[in-house]
């Protein structure tokens, strides 16, 4: 079986990127798997604080380690926006692939400290662990915002990235290039799309030389992703778009089967709608 960082360069050599679902039951991470394996794409399944303390950090790993092994199909497991050290630690002990430390909060000199401790403690538990730093003004919360969140860093220059990636020795950059956590209701409708700077992720990624995350893809214009995935980002966060469908056909479940009582049977339609998007953003992302 690959590595998570081979799987990563082989996909940059190839112009494809890697997408990273967020998970927070069985429903979700059956979806990302089975539309994952309908595709032949590897996928990241990715667990924020707030997921990993619902599901479990070792029991979430030992479901998508259980999958990686019975079918042997590349399936990496990602401690989404962790914010302190002993949360980092745990999830590096329970086997997770790889690790985003968020200390977008601070300052960016205190960012670096952080963040550089966090990666030399991670690679002490696991040689392997790819540690992604994060860097600029990318909003907080995959949920639908009633308003556009009031940025107050900005967008993530290439000179900082430069000296973030530099000083701290991440193998991954989350940069800030108009992508946005969450959706505005406009984009859950269809009507409004996040825009990309594609200049600034060609510019980034022309001086830090680094593996690139988008975070907050939901909502994005198609062409736009395309071109960023062009422009050098090797990784897609898609969470919010899974969380409106896994509503909606749970919703739609409901409807349909008032009396039902069975939770596979109705969760089987949750999943459905899940799978449309997770099979149509790999597909996106894969350039098919
Ligand atoms: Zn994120």
């Amino acid at each position: 079986m690959r590595v998570l960082r081979d799987v990563l360069k082989q996909a940059q050599e190839d112009g494809v990127a890697i997408a990273h679902f967020n998970v927070s039951d069985l429903v979700l991470l059956k979806a990302v798997f089975t539309t994952a394996r309908e595709l032949n794409v590897p996928v990241i399944v990715g667990a924020s604080e707030g997921e990993r303390n619902f599901m479990g950090v070792r029991q979430i790993a030992a479901l998508v380690r259980s999958l990686r092994e019975e079918f042997d199909f590349p399936i990496f497991l990602n401690a989404d926006h962790t914010h302190q050290l002993p949360e980092a630690v745990r999830a590096a002990e329970a086997g997770f692939d790889a690790i985003v430390f968020d200390a977008t909060a601070l300052p960016f000199e205190e960012n670096v400290t952080r963040t550089k401790e966090v990666v030399e403690k991670l690679k002490a538990i696991n040689p392997g662990i790819l540690v992604e730093g994060e860097l600029g003004d990318i909003g907080t919360g995959s949920e639908i915002h009633e308003e556009a969140p009031h940025s107050t860093k900005g967008l993530t220059t290439p000179d900082e990235a430069e000296e973030f990636v530099y000083s701290t020795g991440i193998d991954i950059l989350a940069p800030a290039v108009g992508n946005m956590h969450g959706m505005l209701q406009s984009m859950v409708r269809g009507e409004t799309k996040k825009r990309l700077d594609i200049t600034r992720i060609a510019e980034i990624k022309r001086v830090t030389r680094v593996l690139l995350t988008l975070h907050g893809a939901s909502g994005t214009d198609d062409e736009d992703l395309r071109k960023a995935i062009d422009a050098g980002i090797n990784i897609v966060h898609i969470n919010t778009e899974l969380r409106v469908a896994w509503r909606h056909g749970l919703e739609d479940a409901l409807a349909k089967q008032p009396h039902e009582v069975v939770p596979y049977k109705i969760l089987l339609l949750a999943m459905e709608s899940v799978k449309q998007v997770t099979r149509s953003r790999l597909a996106l992302f894969n350039g098919r």
